[in-house]
């Protein structure tokens, strides 16, 4: 196989995205569909479910449900088996600083964004060894830096760069990769969300937030959600086999002075 040819998956991968109904769950989950994979997506959103492109099979599942995790799996089970499991799943938490920031919403980030993607990993791990297969976890540049007033977020992402980096040095041996993905600020009504209530934090306006968010981006633009589906495409394609164990970055983001 030569180098270029390498960087295509090969045909018949069974791919299993979480929250892939819609963003970049469901951009990567495309992705894969047309690189000649089968794939089968979770998510809370019924609706959305139903309006999957043919040839994408789901669940409902809340991440935070160990049964509705379960019984994930049982579906999957349809595959015969998987070769990548891509732990999607994420919210963006509150926007709140430490004073305010509510128990409850505290627990609910950690408990998606984290625990989330343990309960995804932990029932994934047998069959990824016996697939000699990939785990991608969805972390975030917020997983590198300081983020104020989205603290929860923030940890939580850095907690899936150490369960990413962990369950690397231990599945590596039985033949399993396990890499991070770090989206920058990727285009979508979540992002939107998030410049609005950090607009409202600081009583300044949209515009203005904006503004300040891309001057932090050496290319002044939001990355795409096909930009991660690429990514997830080159980790498991052969091009991508000696890569396990690290946090990948698809962002401009520079930090200077
Ligand atoms: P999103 O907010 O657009 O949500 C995508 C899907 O997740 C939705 O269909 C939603 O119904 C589903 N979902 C929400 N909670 C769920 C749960 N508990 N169980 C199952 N499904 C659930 O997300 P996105 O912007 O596409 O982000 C995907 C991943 O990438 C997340 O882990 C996110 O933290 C990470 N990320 C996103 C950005 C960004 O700018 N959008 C940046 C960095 C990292």
């Amino acid at each position: 196989m030569n180098v270029v040819e390498s960087l295509t998956p090969r045909q018949g991968l069974r791919v299993l995205v979480t929250a892939g109904a819609s963003g970049i769950g469901l951009a990567i989950a495309k992705a894969f569909v047309q690189a000649g994979a089968r794939v089968h997506v979770c998510d809370i959103d019924s609706e959305a479910l139903a309006a999957l492109p043919d040839g994408i099979t789901h669940t409902r599942c809340d991440v935070s449900r160990e049964d509705e995790v379960a019984r994930l799996f049982d579906d999957a089970r349809a595959l015969g088996g998987l070769d990548v499991v891509v732990n999607n799943a994420g919210i963006a938490g509150p926007t709140a600083g430490i004073d305010e920031i509510d128990h409850a919403s505290w627990t609910q980030t950690i408990d998606i964004n984290l625990n989330g993607q343990y309960r995804v990993a932990h029932r994934a791990a047998p069959l990824l060894r016996e697939s000699q297969g990939l785990l991608v976890n969805l972390a975030s540049v917020a997983g590198r830096l300081g983020f104020a007033y989205r603290t929860p977020y923030a940890a939580s992402k850095w907690a899936v760069v150490g369960l990413t980096k962990s369950l690397a040095c231990e599945l590596g041996p039985d033949g399993v990769r396990v890499n991070a993905i770090l989206p920058g600020i990727v285009r979508g009504p979540r992002i939107e969300k998030v410049i609005e209530d950090r607009a409202a934090k600081r009583g300044i306006s949209y515009a203005e937030m904006e503004t300040e968010n891309l001057s932090k981006i050496s290319m002044r633009r939001m990355v795409e959600p096909t930009d991660i589906a690429a990514m997830a495409l080159f980790l498991a394609a052969p091009g991508g086999t000696n890569i396990s164990g690290q946090a990948l970055s698809v962002c401009a983001n520079v930090e200077s002075l």
